[in-house]
């Protein structure tokens, strides 16, 4: 990379700034039809928002965001003055109401959340139910999300994924979650808090088998940085010291030769009706060539949605 940009290419720079001013230009100038907005803004680098997200916010009578003062920050950066109200899952209950009001008086109203894709493990899927239903007109304004982010640079099958969020906090709803995605032919991706990631990076090991990886943490930010490794490695890596920022973990589809925990559950079930857990998780650990514990955790999984 260079730091002077040579005449040719000021030149064509200079050309892409005229086109993007007319572009942005031409945005604004749009007219806009009342209804609500849902609108992807930047999961780090403030320069990824699109021309009409920008055109939108800048135009909208209002905006719903999750913290009105991260959202100020991100709208005064492109000098956009509209109102910013709060939206988020403390109040969404009182507030929508309100919006659904609003867009019934015509107004146009947009979405945004604290970054990425509104709706995206954010407020906003009840509000969109019922503004539909009402029928009003309901816009995606698509731009950044850190799953999708993740998935392409995971160097991972990208054919078939499935967005898994985020897991249940622990127990027997983790494991029974785990379970069920360890079923699923595709790509799964999870989001996760960075100090939960060793943690759940060893739970997916042992609930989905020692898969291939990759954790994508502070996606177009500074400090951005992909590992990619077997499920097992990953947790061993941070086990001492959590990732700094914020973390997708994708996981590879089920490999060739892996037994499930489906396969597993369905071996134990029978076992189950007539042997303690530990006996049967036993028999069906040597019987499949998997680890004793994981058998006994999908055993466990089974005993509680038993009872549940
Ligand atoms: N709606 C957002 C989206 O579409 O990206 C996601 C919101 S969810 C509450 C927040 C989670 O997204 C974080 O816990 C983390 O797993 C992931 N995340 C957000 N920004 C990220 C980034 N820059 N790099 C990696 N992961 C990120």
């Amino acid at each position: 990379m260079t730091d002077e940009p040579s005449e040719k290419a000021a030149d064509g720079i200079s050309a892409t700034v005229g086109r993007v001013a007319f572009e942005i230009e031409r945005q604004l100038g749009l007219p806009l039809a009342p209804g609500l907005y849902l609108v992807a803004t930047p999961i780090g680098h403030l320069a990824d928002m699109t021309l009409r997200a920008i055109a939108i916010l800048a135009r909208a009578d209002i905006v719903y965001c999750e913290d009105t003062r991260r959202s100020r920050t991100l709208l005064a950066h492109y000098a956009a003055r509209t109102p910013l109200r709060p939206y988020h899952e403390h109040n969404a209950e009182e507030q929508r109401p309100r919006v659904l009001k609003e867009l019934a008086d015509g107004r146009v109203v947009a979405l945004i959340s604290d970054a990425g894709t509104p709706l995206i493990s954010d407020p906003g899927f009840k509000l969109v139910r019922e503004a539909a239903a009402a029928g009003h007109a309901v816009t995606a304004v698509p731009g950044p999300s850190a799953a999708l982010a993740a998935l392409t640079v995971a160097g991972l099958p990208t054919d078939a994924f499935f967005f898994a969020g985020f897991l249940p906090a622990r127990g027997g709803a983790r494991r029974s979650r785990l379970a069920e995605l360890a079923a699923i032919p595709a790509t799964l991706v999870f989001f996760e808090a960075p100090t939960r990631t060793a943690d759940t990076l060893a739970d997916l090991a042992a609930g989905l088998g020692n898969r291939e990886a990759a954790l994508a943490r502070e996606l177009t930010k500074l400090h951005e940085d992909v590992r990619r490794a077997r499920l097992a490695d990953l947790a061993q890596a941070f086990a001492l010291a959590p990732p700094k920022g914020e973390v997708v973990i994708v996981v590879g589809p089920p490999e060739a030769g892996e037994v499930s925990d489906a396969e597993i559950a369905a071996r134990l079930a029978p076992a189950l009706e007539t042997l303690s857990i530990r006996d049967a998780s036993r028999l069906v650990a040597e019987t499949l060539k998997v680890p004793k514990g994981r058998v006994y955790d999908v055993a466990l999984g089974l005993k509680q949605r038993e009872r549940s």
